[in-house]
């Protein structure tokens, strides 16, 4: 299975993609995780990452597809993949098109009004990266492994309503992209957690078999 999950920040793509990569033992690549390590490792590539990053751009085609074509080719993709927030760009699209054929596109649509609240609302675990929403009132600690949470440097309103405009204007072309190859799976992304994950569930299921 080599699937790519398409959708707006903050659309819950990294917290399904932790769920899919689980159930169907798929190595789960996120490249925007993939930078993050790099920022945090300093290296030439997260330096230059950072302020693109933080100012809510696109980190160049070249360099994420480049990142891209060199992870899955390692061991653990062999059995399948799952790209998180790859491609971004019709030209990352058709880079990895010379790559790989994909088997679907599970695209998670979220309402602008909606993504907005909850960006405001996401932590991210200082320790095990796990992404949270956390309530009005509620401590700020980890309900996976107990750490202290914090928000992203990039999920602040003014980067955030940036990242949007970004994909509408780079990144939802894809949909007709896919669209037009017949590997678009529309996702309702509005509903719970619970039940996003049913969707996409539901239909692997029955396109590949119960893991
Ligand atoms: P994410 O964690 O997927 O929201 O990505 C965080 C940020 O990393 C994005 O806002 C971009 O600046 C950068 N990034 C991640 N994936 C890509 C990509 N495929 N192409 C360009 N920039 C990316």
């Amino acid at each position: 299975m080599k699937l790519i999950l398409l959708g707006p920040p903050a659309a819950g793509k990294g917290t399904q993609a932790e769920g899919i990569a689980e159930r169907y033992s798929l190595a789960h690549i996120s490249t925007g995780d993939m930078l993050r390590a790099e920022i945090a490792l300093k290296t030439p590539l997260g330096l230059q990452a950072k302020a693109l990053i933080d100012d809510g751009n696109l980190v160049p085609d070249d360099i994420i597809n480049a990142m891209v074509a060199s992870r899955i080719t390692q061991e653990d993709c062999k059995i399948g993949f799952l790209l998180d927030g790859y491609p971004r760009t019709i030209a990352q699209a058709e880079a990895l098109a010379g790559e790989v054929d994909i088997d679907a596109v599970l695209d998670i649509d979220v309402d602008a009004d909606i993504l907005i609240k909850r960006v405001a609302a996401r932590r991210v675990c200082t320790q095990c990266h796990h992404s949270q929403t956390i309530h009005e009132g509620e401590a700020e600690i980890c309900a996976k492994c107990g750490a202290a949470l914090e928000r992203r440097t990039d999920d602040n309103p003014e980067s955030m309503r940036h990242r949007l405009d970004v994909y509408y204007q780079r990144t939802h072309p894809l949909i007709k992209f896919y669209r037009d190859r017949q590997l678009l799976v529309p996702i309702d992304g509005s509903k719970s957690i619970e039940e996003v994950s049913a969707q996409i569930f539901g239909y692997l299921d029955t396109k590949f078999g119960r893991a």
